[in-house]
């Protein structure tokens, strides 16, 4: 038998790490920046105004009430400006440039509003509502570091300094596709022993959750002609090819029929559920083989799969967060494989976690209500209530 860990290093390798390649700034959400980004310009590039207001020299509104001219406005966007004599305010909006001569603004709340004249009511200090250039970032400062996961503040930063588009590394693309001759489409019709295809949807779902691009494809029944004419041409392009079903120790097995001897090895790996697993590479396309079964098909993805697609993108983070929690009910596990019982996290009763359903990898509506995996370890075969253990978040939030 395989170890998880190995068999973990296995789909990793073969799916490496993906080349950088320049992509729109709104596309790059979840990406790994590729290199470090230095700011071409300055944060904020000008000297602007913080509030609604009037610029002045502070030395003018210093006794109050003080009445000015209005000699400009300045609407934010403005690219020429004069220069404001002393003696007069001109009106300024929010983030307008600050006209030279000005050191301040009075907010409009501390005047009368005037637009041909403005009383003002309260005096301000030198400095006071001004925005300064590079306030927030120097030209040449590097304000990312390579690696960085650009989520929705790093992707405005970029943009806010310029960039309409940033090197990352891309997103996997994985072609999905299930096998089985009981397997129905949803919505058609469904026979005396035949279920809906579900593993297709669950696990092109799975690889857009990690970051990755899924195309699915229409499932085949366990026919290897069917199954290698539907791959076909398809694969190139592909980063890798993502099959369920079909790979166990049974007859009609199409997957291992179909890649046994041609790149893929099939192993049994020592894990509850989704033990039969197969790897490899077909027609220079990484493959990972999952099982059929729902639970165990989705339990490998989030074991092997996802961790290795996030790696490829280069993410600093490819495991889900991790916490210990004492069981509320007692577990029994077979020697000599890993478990991943589905659990329900309760933070606020003391960080404890129940077991949702059995260990039936059909249960495909206790995965649906879950919201972790209870990791129970190799050599353990039984767990007591109140024992303590490892469970792995189903989400990153
Ligand atoms: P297999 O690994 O092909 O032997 O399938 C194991 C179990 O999972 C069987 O009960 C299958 O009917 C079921 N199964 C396999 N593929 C799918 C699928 N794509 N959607 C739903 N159930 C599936
Ligand atoms: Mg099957």
């Amino acid at each position: 038998m395989t170890r998880v860990a190995d068999h973990r290093e296995r789909i990793a390798g073969l799916l490496g790490v993906l080349p950088v390649a320049a992509l729109p700034v709104v596309d790059c959400l979840g990406l790994a920046l590729a290199e470090d980004l230095v700011a071409p310009i300055a944060l904020p590039p000008f000297d602007n105004s913080a509030m609604d207001g009037y610029a002045v020299r502070a030395a003018d509104v210093s006794a109050t009430p003080a009445v000015l001219p209005v000699a400009d406005d300045i609407p934010a966007g403005r690219t020429s400006l004069t220069p404001l004599e002393p003696g007069t305010a001109q009106r300024i909006m929010t983030g307008a440039p600050l006209p030279v001569g000005a050191d301040a603004v009075v907010q409009v709340e501390w005047t009368d509003g005037g637009t041909s004249s403005v009383r003002v009511d309260r005096g301000v200090a030198a400095g006071a509502n001004v925005r300064r250039a590079a306030d927030d970032v120097a030209v040449g400062t590097t304000v990312l570091r390579a690696g960085t996961a650009l989520g929705p503040a790093q992707l405005g930063l970029a943009a806010a300094l310029g960039f309409g588009s940033l090197p990352v590394r891309r997103r996997p693309r994985v072609l999905v596709l299930s096998t089985g001759s009981e397997l129905v489409g949803p919505g058609e019709p469904l026979a005396p022993g035949q279920i809906y295809e579900s593993n297709g949807v669950m696990l092109a779902a799975a690889v857009r959750e990690a970051g990755g691009e899924a195309e699915l494809l229409r499932f085949v029944p366990d026919d290897v002609a069917e199954f290698h004419a539907a791959i076909g041409a398809r694969l190139a392009g592909f980063d890798l090819l993502l099959t369920s079903g079909g790979v166990s120790a049974g007859a009609y097995e199409v997957v291992k029929d179909a890649f046994t001897g041609r790149g893929v090895e099939f192993t049994r790996v020592a894990m509850q559920p989704g033990g039969p697993q197969g790897a490899g590479r077909y027609q220079g396309v990484a493959v990972a083989t999952l099982p059929g079964n729902p639970v165990s098909a989705q339990v490998s993805f989030e074991v092997f799969i996802r961790p290795a697609l996030r790696a490829s993108m280069g993410l600093p983070v490819v495991e889900r967060p991790s916490v210990r929690a004492k069981l509320t009910a007692p577990l029994t596990s077979p020697a000599g494989r890993t478990q991943f019982r589905r659990g329900k996290y309760d933070p606020a009763s003391g960080r404890v976690v129940t077991p949702v359903g059995g260990p039936g990898s059909h249960l495909l509506s206790a995965l649906a209500v879950s919201d972790c995996l209870i990791e129970v370890p190799e050599e353990v075969t039984e767990l007591a209530a109140g024992a303590e253990v490892v469970i792995r978040f189903l989400h990153s939030g």
